[in-house]
């Protein structure tokens, strides 16, 4: 009786462990589940959904902006992300679109709940070693966006007793402070706050990216880039890491988009000034 009891304990416990198992996958698997059981990696993952779930900015104009009167994510990033799906699913519109933040995209592709991030994202060592970047699709460069009659001409003015603005988990937070040292840095989630913040007189620069600062002063035109740019910003697509097929699958659409005068068109619409130089 005793041995018996001790059995079905056992048995219990055993099973219980299997049950705690299987709850631990990661997202990503669980998004392999209904109807894609089986997927070996993510691009298969991708086919049997019919879908790819692409990281994008809702706040930064001219890459990924959400249009508040049709729901809709708009810009640069969103277009190539629709010119990859037509190639690697045969319709633009088999794409579906989560936001990320500089800060939060890396654990949002960790967690599976998407596959791929096309999000202003620079490719570096540093994020190389939690994820894979493609091929670079677009080359940004850090600069300063201040008020036109700021005193600030670039870095140099960046003295102490100045307040630069910037986002938490991008490359431009951690680079200004080695290129203006003396210069207090206050982060914030997102662009369109850091910007709001810049208006509000809450410091006396923003630093990022060239091109998203082109978008800021575009859209208020009392603001100015400034300084030139003084980092290279090579923007890559990330994956997971080992995920090889989703990341050739990737890089083969964006060979063939760049070919066939579809990413020139995407650039043509969104950036109006060649970054690229
Ligand atoms: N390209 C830079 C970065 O990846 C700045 C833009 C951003 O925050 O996304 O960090």
């Amino acid at each position: 009786m005793a041995k018996s009891k001790k059995f079905l304990k056992l048995a219990f416990i055993s099973l219980l462990a299997v049950a705690m198992l299987a709850a631990c996958g990661t997202n990503a698997e669980k998004t392999n589940g209904g109807g894609n059981e089986g997927a070996k990696n993510a691009l298969e993952t991708i086919k049997k959904r019919d879908k790819i779930i692409f990281g994008v900015k809702n706040d930064t104009r001219l890459f990924g902006l959400k249009n508040p009167s049709t729901g809709e994510v708009e810009g640069f990033d969103i277009d190539i992300a629709k010119a990859l799906a037509k190639q690697i699913l045969g319709d633009e519109s088999k794409v579906e679109f989560k936001e990320v933040t500089s800060k939060t995209r890396i654990p949002l592709l960790q967690k599976g709940d998407i596959d791929a991030i096309i999000a202003t994202m620079t490719i570096t060592e540093e994020r190389k070693k939690e994820v894979d970047f493609t091929d670079v699709y677009f080359k940004a460069g850090q600069s300063l966006l201040v008020k036109k009659d700021s005193p600030i001409k670039g870095l140099k003015d960046l003295k102490k007793g100045t307040t630069v603005l910037a986002v938490k988990g991008s490359t431009s937070s951690q680079n200004i402070r080695e290129k203006a040292p003396e210069a207090k840095v206050l982060e914030f989630e997102n662009y369109a706050e850091a910007f709001t913040a810049l208006k509000s007189g809450q410091g006396d620069a923003l630093t990022t990216d060239n091109a998203i600062l082109y978008g800021m002063a575009d859209e208020d035109p009392s603001y100015h880039i400034v300084g030139g740019t003084f980092t290279d910003e090579p923007y890559g697509i990330a994956v997971r890491k080992g995920e090889k097929e989703l990341l050739d699958a990737l890089n083969k659409a964006l060979k063939t988009i760049k070919s066939n005068g579809e990413y020139d068109k995407i650039y043509k619409k969104w950036i109006k000034k060649d970054f690229s130089k």
